[in-house]
């Protein structure tokens, strides 16, 4: 009995009872194996929990992963779109410095270094690594940022180009002296009107009334207001870059050397002093020295001939 289990069955439906022994060891075994198909069975169900927790997290963070890559993908488009709108401050930049005769930025440095033409955009995106999109998200900020910093430098070269190009302008003769008055006598050969002899007439003579006002043709500086022989009461301006302007044959002088002038700006007034038969302005512009046609310094409609 030691040994050994005994196990009565009782049936009153079938009227039944079996009285059975079981050897210890056999009660060992089944025992062993209970254990050990429960313990399996717990295993099983933490382990099948444990997957199906991980798959649910796993599939929310490939949710968030797509999503992600979506959201960087769109920032990618919207750089992409940034760097072809940027062409057309490109285009702008050419033709300001085309119009200003400024020489063209190379298209190697508007493209920041990278050589060659950028790969289109890809939809397909599924396969390249956020790590990859985001760098290279990263490299079309820097040459964005690149092309608007070199934008800015060259609008500053354009502005101090203009405003050269406006004293440049400011200090070049273009204007008449005697707006709406006629010109009575041309650049170039002529009968002289005091004692007919052929001689050059280096400037032109504007007729006006006596005392009619007399305008700087260009902003400068007065490098001689006085009595010049046969040039009468004359005034001389220095416009610099080469350009000097004189009047002559004034009735009176209205400013004094080395004082600075604007265009239109009243200097003179009409007169017929020195070699003169009547009143008029002898106007002369001079370059570099050389008294030139005045005419290329008036503006044409401006130009009215008796
Ligand atoms: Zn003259």
């Amino acid at each position: 009995m030691a040994n050994r289990l005994e196990v009565i069955l009782v049936s009153k439906k079938h009227n039944f009872l079996r009285n059975i022994r079981l050897p210890m060891i056999i009660i060992y075994i089944l025992a062993a194996f209970l254990v050990t198909a429960t313990t399996s069975t717990i295993v099983l169900f933490v382990n099948s929990t444990r997957r199906t927790f991980v798959r649910f997290h796993l599939t929310k963070v490939e949710r968030q992963n797509r999503s992600l890559v979506t959201k960087l993908d769109s920032i990618n488009i919207i750089l992409k779109k940034a760097q072809d709108s940027f062409d057309q401050h490109i285009t702008q930049d050419n033709r300001e410095r085309t119009y200003w005769q400024m020489a063209h930025i190379h298209p190697d440095i508007w493209s920041m270094g990278i050589g060659g033409t950028q790969d289109e955009y890809r939809p397909q995106i599924a396969n390249r690594s956020i790590e990859r999109i985001i760098n290279e998200i990263y490299e079309s900020v820097d040459v964005l940022k690149g092309k608007y910093y070199l934008r800015q430098i060259s609008l500053n070269d354009i502005h101090d180009q203009i405003e050269g190009n406006m004293y440049l302008w400011s200090h070049t003769p273009s204007v008449h002296p005697l707006p709406g008055c006629r010109i009575c006598s041309g650049y170039g050969y002529r009968v002289d009107p005091i004692d007919r002899k052929v001689r050059k007439h280096w400037g032109i003579d504007i007729g006006a009334p006596r005392g009619t006002r007399i305008s700087a043709t260009a902003d400068g500086v007065v490098s001689y207001a006085g009595w010049v022989g046969g040039y009468g009461w004359t005034v001389i301006i220095d416009h610099g870059f080469g350009f000097k302007t004189a009047y002559a044959h004034c009735q009176r002088i209205l400013v004094r050397k080395n004082e600075s002038v604007k265009r239109g700006q009243v200097i003179a007034r009409v007169g017929s002093t020195g070699r003169s038969i009547s009143p008029h302005l002898h106007y002369e512009v001079r370059v570099s020295g050389m008294k030139i046609n005045p005419y290329k310094y008036i503006s044409s409609s401006d130009i009215i001939f008796d």
